[in-house]
Parts: structure tokens; sequence; C-alpha cells
């Protein structure tokens, strides 16, 4: 079990199960929404249960044709990323209170990051974003 949780408490989640991946997000939903870029933890929807304050979780429609909701806690602010979209979940990782076992092996949408932020690890790097940058 994997327990993850806002900053002032009221929203709290729960992963059961293996995750599936864990990148660096550099698209500019995370960018804006999660700081710089976000760490996102990837699994199968089902796996992800909130035990407490799902009331207190801010949706916000956002990416290819609104199909993608931003949640963060309406009490702090907290991102949570998009929790469920389709049969996975991604979840921030910044959010999570324990360690989810696996680590960062790819960074992802690097096209959309600033040039002012540079990667300076030696994972993978992947450009493509979901938010056409007009
Ligand atoms: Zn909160
Ligand atoms: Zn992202």
């Amino acid at each position: 079990m994997i327990k993850g949780s806002c900053l002032c408490g009221a929203v709290k989640f729960e992963i059961s199960g293996e995750p599936s991946s864990l990148s660096y997000c550099h698209c500019s939903r995370c960018r804006k929404a999660a700081g710089i870029f976000s760490a996102v933890l990837i699994g199968k929807a089902d796996d992800l249960k909130v035990v407490a304050g799902q009331e207190k979780i801010a949706k916000v429609p956002t990416g290819p044709e609104w199909k993608l909701e931003r949640c963060f806690c309406k009490e702090c602010g907290t991102s949570l990323g998009d929790m469920v979209a389709g049969d996975i979940y991604v979840v921030a990782a910044s959010a999570l209170d324990d360690d989810p076992g696996i680590r960062p092996t790819v960074h992802i949408h690097t096209g959309s990051k600033p040039d002012w932020y540079q990667i300076d690890d030696k994972l993978q790097k992947f450009v493509g974003d979901y938010v056409s940058e007009e």
C-alpha cells in the first residue's frame, strides 16, 4: 500500500498493487500546475482509492479536447496530478507519503520545458507534448 495526501491533510489516497511507471513530466500542464515539472506515478486506475476528502478535490479540465483533468486540493492547492485518466491513474508523486518502490526512468514531454531549466541527468528523454503550444 502506497499512501499519499495533500499538504493540509484533507485529501488522502491509497494505491494498492504495483505502479507501472514513475516519470518526470515536463508538459505545459505539469509546468503550470505543479511547478517546473512533475514526477508522475502511473498505474491501473482500479488500484487508486481516495480514502478521505473526495469532495475537496477540485478538477480542472485541461489537455487535449479537455479530456484530462488537473486535480488539486481546494483547501491547500496541493497538486494531485490527473488522478484517474481513463483506465490509468496519474498521480503527482510529490503528494506521496510513502516510497512507491520504483524510481524515475524517463523525462517526458521535454519539448515543453523552458530553456532556462536544464536536465542534467542521463535518463532517457521524450520530446512530445499533450498540448500543442501555439
Ligand atoms: Zn489540502
Ligand atoms: Zn505533465
